[in-house]
C-alpha cells in the first residue's frame, strides 16, 4: 500500500508478534483498522518520527497526546537527565511532585490533587473517590468516551476499543459493569431518563470534557447551556457529582484545558497525557473536602509505587512550564490552517467529510454524503472506514503519519512549522485522491 520501504518494521512486526500479542503494547497502534504493517520508530524530534527503514514522517499522532512540544525538546530532555542523575524513584515524597501539583491547581479549578500514572488509574482512582464520598453505587458514561480500561468503563467505549470491534471485552464481568449506566453523549434525554430510572443510586456521571475517542465531538450547546454544565446541573440536583476526564483536552485544548475554553468542570476532574510531558504521570483533583476522603486522610484507598515519580514530575513541570499562551497560540494557527486545507483537499475529491474541533484538537470524520455534524457515537460510527483507510495510507505513503483509526483525534505541536505544515500540504490531495 506503501510506496515507502518497510522490510525493517515488517522484520519487527514478525518478531514483535511471537512475544507481544498483535505485536503491540497498546492495540491503537496496530493497523488493524487500516491494513498493513504499524511502523516501528526508531526516534523522534520535533515535529517529525523516523522509522526503523529510515523514513521520516511528520507526526500527527503525538504519542497521542502527551507531545504538546513536540518530540526530544531540549529543556524537556535537561529536565529529565538532571532528575534521573539524582535518582529515578524513592516511594517517599519529593519536591517535584508538589511544584506539579501546584501548576495544576495554578490552571485549573481543583483544589487539591493526587498524582497517578496513567490516564487509566486517574479514572479508575477518581470513579472510587466519587462513589465512596456519596455512598453510592452506579456511574453514568457515554457510548464513545474512552476513560482508559478501567473494567466498569469499559462499556461502549471509543479510541481502540472502537476500533478493535468490541467495545465491551470479555474478562470485564456482568457484575462489575452492573453499575454503569450508558447514555449518549450529547443527548440531554437520555440522562434524564438516566435519572428517572436510578435517582438516588448514582453516585456519578464521568464526561470526556470534550469527547476526542470517538473523533472529536465537543459539548454542544442548547438553549444557552453547554451540554457538560447540563451535566453539572443534572448531577448536583440528584446529590450526585460530575467526572470531568480531561486526560486528552487539559493542557492540550489551553493552557487550562477545556475548562479553560467553556469555563465547565467537574467536581473531580482527570488529567494525564500533557502533564507527563512524555511519561507516565498522570492526576486526578477537586474540591478539598472530595480529596480529603482519600486515604491517608480519610477512608477511600488509593496508592501507587511509582506515583509522583520524580523523572515523570520533572518531564511534566518542564512541559506545562514552558507551555505559555503563545504556545497554545500557535497551534491553534497551525490547527486551523490545517483544518482548513484537509477541508480544501477532501472537498477537491469530493470525499464527503466533516471536520470538528474544540481549540487545536480536532478530527475529521469519513461520514456518508450529507452529513453536516457529528454530535455523537451513533453518528461517528457511520464513517466509511475503507475512506478512512485510504487516506491514512495516501498520507503515510506521502511522508504524514496520522493515527491509523478514524476514531481519533488529530494531535499537533509547538513544533509543527511551516516546513512541517507545507509537507502535510503537499500530501493532503495525494491522499484525499486515494480515498476519493
Ligand atoms: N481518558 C481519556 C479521555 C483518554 O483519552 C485516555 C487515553 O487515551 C485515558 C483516559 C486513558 O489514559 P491512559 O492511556 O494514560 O491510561
Amino acid at each position: 500500500m506503501s510506496s515507502l520501504p518497510t522490510e525493517q518494521s515488517e522484520a519487527l512486526y514478525q518478531r514483535a508478534k511471537r512475544v507481544i500479542p498483535g505485536g503491540v503494547s497498546s492495540p491503537v497502534r496496530a493497523f488493524r483498522a487500516v491494513g498493513g504493517t504499524p511502523r516501528f520508530i526508531r526516534s523522534a524530534r520535533g515535529a517529525y518520527v523516523t522509522d526503523v527503514d529510515g523514513n521520516e514522517y511528520v507526526d500527527l499522532v503525538g504519542s497521542w497526546g502527551p507531545m504538546l512540544l513536540g518530540h526530544a525538546h531540549p529543556e524537556v530532555l535537561d529536565a529529565v537527565a538532571r532528575a534521573a542523575q539524582h535518582g529515578t524513584s524513592f516511594g517517599a515524597p519529593t519536591e517535584a511532585e508538589i511544584d506539579l501539583a501546584e501548576m495544576i491547581i495554578d490552571r485549573t479549578p481543583v483544589e487539591q490533587v493526587r498524582l497517578v500514572n496513567s490516564g487509566t488509574e486517574a479514572t479508575m482512582s477518581a470513579l472510587r473517590l466519587a462513589r465512596g464520598y456519596t455512598g453510592r453505587d452506579k456511574v453514568i458514561k457515554f457510548e464513545g468516551c474512552y476513560h482508559g480500561h478501567v473494567d466498569s468503563l469499559l462499556v461502549a467505549a471509543g479510541s481502540g476499543a472502537a476500533t478493535m470491534g468490541h467495545p465491551s471485552s470479555p474478562g470485564v464481568t456482568q457484575a462489575t459493569t452492573a453499575d454503569t449506566i450508558v447514555c449518549t453523549y450529547n443527548d440531554r434525554e437520555s440522562v434524564r431518563q438516566a435519572f428517572r430510572g436510578h435517582g438516588n443510586n448514582i453516585a456519578c456521571i464521568i464526561a470526556e470534557a470534550a469527547a476526542g475517542n470517538m473523533g472529536v465531538v465537543p459539548p454542544a450547546e442548547e438553549d444557552g447551556e453547554n451540554f457538560t454544565a447540563f451535566l453539572s446541573r443534572i448531577a448536583h440536583e440528584h446529590g450526585a457529582l460530575l467526572i470531568t476526564d480531561e486526560v486528552m483536552t487539559g493542557f492540550r485544548v489551553s493552557r487550562s484545558g477545556q475548562w479553560g475554553l467553556d469555563g465547565q468542570h467537574g467536581d473531580l476532574m482527570t488529567f494525564g497525557k500533557v502533564m507527563g510531558g512524555g511519561f507516565p504521570a498522570a492526576a486526578f483533583g477537586g474540591r478539598s473536602e472530595i480529596m480529603q476522603q482519600l486515604s491517608p486522610v480519610g477512608p477511600v484507598y488509593q496508592a501507587g509505587t511509582l506515583s509522583g515519580n520524580p523523572v515523570a514530575t520533572a518531564a511534566g513541570s518542564t512541559t506545562l512550564r514552558l507551555a505559555t499562551e503563545e504556545v497554545y497560540a500557535q497551534i491553534d494557527r497551525s490547527s486551523e490552517l490545517l483544518r482548513a486545507e484537509i477541508g480544501k483537499a477532501l472537498d477537491a475529491f469530493q470525499v464527503p467529510h466533516v471536520i470538528q474541533h474544540t481549540g487545536n484538537l480536532f478530527s475529521g470524520f469519513f461520514t456518508p454524503e450529507g452529513t453536516t455534524e457529528v454530535p455523537d457515537w451513533k453518528a461517528a460510527a457511520t464513517q466509511r472506514e475503507d475512506v478512512f483507510a485510504a487516506f491514512f495510507h495516501g498520507l503515510l505513503a506521502n511522508g504524514v503519519y496520522l493515527g491509523p483509526s478514524c476514531y481519533e483525534a488529530w494531535f499537533l505541536s509547538a513544533a509543527h512549522d511551516d516546513a512541517a505544515l507545507d509537507r502535510i500540504f503537499d500530501a493532503l490531495p495525494k491522499a484525499a485522491a486515494a480515498a476519493r
